[in-house]
């Protein structure tokens, strides 16, 4: 069931998107963030793009997940090599670093520096190349925390740096999830958008399977929880070991005295 706030969030989105006639070049990671984004832009925009940035991630095969989304939309889809593994610094690029659980709370270690920043001016040159007026960039409620670069008043500061730069006098960065949260995304994205989400990847080790543990995978898993809906990665049996592993934690277990006599 959708709530009658979260249609009016939705609709709000999809009315800002359409006011403008958008000619759109999309930041897709293959993850389920950017995926919702892709099928909300094909809902709303005049054109619609897609960059993927093959920066040396230890999870490459969301780059996969990315080509067989816009394959399957018929989207224009370019993997630009931008190899960000000569500078290290985060386990998702350095593979002599291990990729913290999220119970570790070691989120902030595992961001790439500057990789964001570097992904949104490579969608800036190719929307100038490209006569497109619109970039649109996946970051969430919950990237606030850990990336500096997914925010508010660094859009708005580069956008300004790319109107000046790149002689797109009327370039917009669009950021449609901003304030929504990964839960409220995926109710979007299932319950209006219908995005295929077995056919997206969001664990940091790339493995054959997710690993259930690492803080991109909690929070994805948590987003579909909150929905009541299965993520469609994971096996049912680990589904329900997930499931039932937070419904024991719910409860403290209260200690019993032992009566002294
Ligand atoms: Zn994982």
């Amino acid at each position: 069931m959708i709530s009658r706030r979260t249609i009016q969030i939705e609709q709000s989105v999809l009315e800002e998107v359409k006011m403008r006639e958008n000619r759109a070049v999309i930041a897709l990671s293959g993850g389920a963030d950017s995926a919702t984004m892709l099928y909300l832009a094909i809902a709303t925009c005049h054109e619609v793009h897609a960059i993927s940035v093959n920066y040396g991630q230890r999870h490459k095969k969301e780059l996969e997940c990315a080509k067989a989304l816009c394959q399957e939309l018929n989207i224009k889809h370019t993997i630009i090599d931008f190899d960000l593994t000569q500078f290290g610094g985060s386990p998702l690029v350095d593979f002599s670093m291990g990729v913290p659980a999220q119970a570790d709370m070691k989120q902030a270690t595992t961001v790439v520096p500057y990789r964001n920043s570097f992904i949104i001016l490579l969608a800036a040159a190719y929307a100038k190349a490209n006569n497109l007026n619109t970039i649109y960039i996946g970051a969430t409620y919950e990237d606030l925390a850990n990336y500096e670069d997914c925010r508010p008043v660094f859009f708005d500061a580069f956008e300004n740096a790319a109107r000046l730069g790149g002689t797109i006098h009327d370039l917009k960065i669009d950021t449609p999830f901003i304030d929504m949260t990964k839960e409220r995304i995926i109710q979007l994205g299932h319950h209006r958008l219908s995005v295929p989400y077995e056919k997206t990847w969001t664990c940091y080790e790339g493995g054959d399977e997710p690993c259930m543990q690492c803080d991109a995978c909690r929070e994805r898993m948590e987003a579909f929880r909150l929905n009541g809906i299965y993520d469609p990665l994971i096996s049912e049996d680990n589904w329900n070991a997930y499931i039932q592993n937070i419904e024991k934690n719910k409860y403290r277990k209260v200690e019993v005295k032992k009566n002294e006599r």
